[in-house]
């Protein structure tokens, strides 16, 4: 079974303001897991795409995610593992997994050692207030290191 190796990303301009620190950790994931997620994302858009701007954002997500999505099948068939940046469209694409303790293995860097999904707990966050607020998930190791977060709504 190939895996999908990734760097959590620590530097996320848009959740700067976590109150919590983020490891960098390592994190290992079903490579099939992910490409189904890169496949149904580009299934659903598909129709949509050809009325996007090219210079749009979304656009140039769709275009990187069709190309991931035909790098981890070819990967898969292959049988080969396959290690990407976590910034790209890696660290926001698993966040289900990642929520749902569907990752194989999570390194802590701060414990120096690699935990089974089974090992880790999630754990909602939330800060601000009225219209500036946001919140979301994070996924902590046993003696409670942040090694994934994600932010999941804004007011
Ligand atoms: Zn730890």
């Amino acid at each position: 079974m190939p895996f999908l190796i990734f760097t959590n990303p620590t530097d996320i301009g848009a959740y700067s303001g976590w109150d919590f620190e983020v490891l960098p950790a390592r994190i290992t994931l079903r490579l099939e897991d992910m490409r189904d997620i890169y496949s149904s994302y580009v299934e659903s858009w598909r129709d949509y795409v050809s009325r996007m701007s090219k210079e749009s954002g979304r656009h140039k997500e769709y275009v990187r995610v069709s190309e991931l999505a035909r790098v981890l099948t070819h990967a898969l068939e292959q049988g080969s593992d396959i290690e990407l940046d976590g910034h790209d469209y890696v660290w926001s694409f698993c966040s289900e997994l990642m929520f749902d303790l569907h990752f194989v293995t999570i390194v802590c860097p701060s414990c120096n050692r690699q935990y089974g999904s089974a090992e880790c707990s999630v754990e909602k966050w939330a800060y601000g207030s009225g219209l500036a607020a946001e919140g979301g998930r994070r996924v902590i190791c046993p003696s409670g290191h942040t090694l994934y977060s994600c932010g999941e709504w804004c007011s």
